[in-house]
């Protein structure tokens, strides 16, 4: 299947409105994240029930659903390049005001990182990944499970997760004692990667770099793949599941996020003159047609 034959889907991402703004000289960033409740403000609320609707979901049954849907790649053929451009088209339909181009924010992500990291091209290349996942959105998956903070399921929902009072209710996980405990199905320090997240474009383009054989370093595999785990690397839940190399992991993940929150930014990259450029980071790290 080529890449302009996916389907229609919208890829704003209501989770990411709140989130990005221009970062001010000494602001930290936990106060871009505001997920105060107010049903008169529409932004607000639009977030609010993405959350509501991830939240009632997501559980270990869907998740193994969706690895079973979508771990078999048979979905697409297409370069990094254009995946990407996929992305930017499907876009087009999105509200100015509200976001942006996904393609857009992956060259700002990806920029930003090359302006305070030029040596490290693995860095960067990741910067231009991270969000690629969000192709989820253009085969009809909804954008609950596409976006948002993630979070493990089979255990306890931790007081961090946004939101985390008034959504879980209807979640069946919620009352199941084999999943409602602290540790659920885990065992202590088990490790992330022995922890299933909930399901959205994070773990999904982990999946796809590791199935295509991506020769990016490990690290930069992981950062995409927990880079939207806010109650891990930003409220410091979930420690009891992690192993030392995790807690590595952690310290990449924070400075990639420093990256991934300033999508809002004065310069826009001129994609001309950056593409021969990241184009060759792709030839050398994950090259040629992947299967999605
Ligand atoms: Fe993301
Ligand atoms: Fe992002």
């Amino acid at each position: 299947m080529s890449a302009a034959k996916v389907m229609s889907g919208s890829l704003i991402d209501p989770t990411e409105i709140l989130r990005p703004e221009p970062i001010h000289a000494g602001k930290p960033i936990a106060l871009f994240r505001d997920f105060t409740i107010d049903v008169n403000d529409p932004i607000k609320e639009r977030v609010r029930l993405h959350y509501d609707s991830m939240h009632k979901h997501q559980t270990v049954e869907f998740v193994l659903e969706q690895h079973e849907r979508w771990l078999k790649f048979d979905k697409l053929q297409a370069t990094i390049m254009e995946a990407l451009e996929t992305l930017s088209t499907m876009l087009d339909q999105s509200d100015p005001d509200v976001d942006f181009p996904n393609m857009l924010h992956a060259f700002q992500t990806a920029e930003r990182i090359r302006q305070d990291h030029p040596d490290c091209e693995w860095f960067q290349l990741t910067g231009l990944l991270h969000d690629m996942g969000k192709i989820l959105a253009l085969y009809g998956e909804p954008q609950w499970a596409v976006t948002g903070d993630t979070f493990p399921v089979g255990c306890a929902w931790a007081e961090s997760i946004v939101y985390r009072d008034s959504t879980f209710l209807e979640n069946p996980d919620t009352h199941d004692p084999k999943y409602n405990t602290k540790y659920g199905i885990y065992s202590p320090h088990c490790g992330l990667d022995n922890v299933l997240m909930a399901w959205g474009h994070d773990e999904y383009m982990y999946r796809v770099l590791k199935h295509n054989d991506s020769k990016l370093p490990e690290v930069a595999h992981k950062i995409i793949r927990f880079h939207s785990f806010y109650p891990w690397h930003s409220a410091g839940d979930y420690m009891h599941l992690c192993n030392e190399d995790d807690m590595e992991v952690l310290t990449w993940v924070l400075e990639f996020n420093k990256y991934d929150l300033y999508t809002k930014c004065d310069r826009v990259p001129d994609l001309d003159e950056v593409m021969p450029y990241y184009q060759s980071l792709i030839d050398k790290y994950i090259p040629g047609v992947l299967n999605w």
